[in-house]
């Protein structure tokens, strides 16, 4: 995918993405990050065609986003939005059957293709003991699960997911960022995300992209990019940046 001069704004007034440019390899993660209100979800909306620039392009496979019909869109590309909401009495299997909308014609009923897409979905995600539960019935990070499943369900070779890992505990955050390393290494799904934590970003992304007040303001492999400099640019915030042979690099707040 590639993002030329994209500029967008909610309001006349303030533009809150200004003119960026960049590149999201095929079959790599990357990883948007900055410090809140920086223009993140808007950038990852714009990407996944949820909003539409006032400005500049995006090419995906060549093509113009905007060009492409919902549905050829759809094949291509699935997104985990941060804030996601169904009625909390659907079943997960219900719900990771959506995905396959974009896949069938109006009223046609569930064909086998479809049935093997919603339990490759179901087995990734590890749910299988939960698809005839409904959403209230499950916690934090298996309803990330759920949706992540219904995005699989879409098969499609890119997924973007916004802060898949927020609101969640150290062992479910770590459960989710292994589930998309291993779509991303096993499935060579290109990834697109945003996260907040930083050593989650650098020790999961192949890429990042670093974004400030609407603009970008680095991007690169995380070990060129990220120093004691870089996080104070970036969050300002002061902070050791650390590397041993079992973790690889990270960084330690140390003070504002
Ligand atoms: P991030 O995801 O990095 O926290 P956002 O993309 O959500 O940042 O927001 C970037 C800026 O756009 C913020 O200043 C925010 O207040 C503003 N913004 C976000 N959504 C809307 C909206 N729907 N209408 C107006 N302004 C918005
Ligand atoms: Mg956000």
């Amino acid at each position: 995918m590639e993002i030329n001069n994209v500029t967008f704004a909610y309001i006349k007034e303030k533009s809150q993405i200004n003119n960026i440019s960049a590149k999201v390899e095929k079959g790599k993660i990357t990883t948007i990050i900055g410090p809140n209100g920086s223009g993140k979800s808007t950038f990852i909306n714009i990407m996944s065609r949820n909003l539409n620039p006032l400005d500049g392009n995006i090419l995906l496979d060549g093509k113009e986003i905007q060009t492409y019909s919902a549905r050829e869109f759809a094949r291509k590309l699935a997104v985990v939005h941060q804030q996601n909401e169904a009625p909390q009495d659907m079943t997960v299997e219900k719900l990771i059957a959506f995905g396959r909308v974009p896949h069938k014609r109006m009223f046609q009923s569930q064909r086998v293709e479809d049935e093997e897409a919603i339990d490759w979905a179901i087995t990734c995600t590890n749910l299988q003991s939960k698809r005839k539960m409904t959403l209230n019935q499950l916690s934090g990070g298996e309803r990330q699960r759920v949706w992540i499943a219904m995005s699989l369900a879409q098969k499609t070779p890119s997924l973007f997911l916004d802060e898949p890992t927020t609101y969640l505990d150290m062992y479910h955050q770590m459960e989710i960022l292994e589930l998309i390393k291993r779509l991303n290494k096993e499935h060579g799904m290109t990834i697109v995300m945003v996260l907040h934590d930083l050593n989650q970003a650098i020790r999961y992304s192949d890429h990042l992209i670093v974004l400030k007040d609407g603009q970008k303001m680095m991007e690169g492999e995380p070990a060129e990019i990220i120093n004691s400099k870089s996080v104070r640019d970036i969050y300002g915030v002061k902070a050791d940046v650390k590397n041993d042979e079992e973790s690889g690099l990270y960084i330690v707040p140390i003070g504002i």
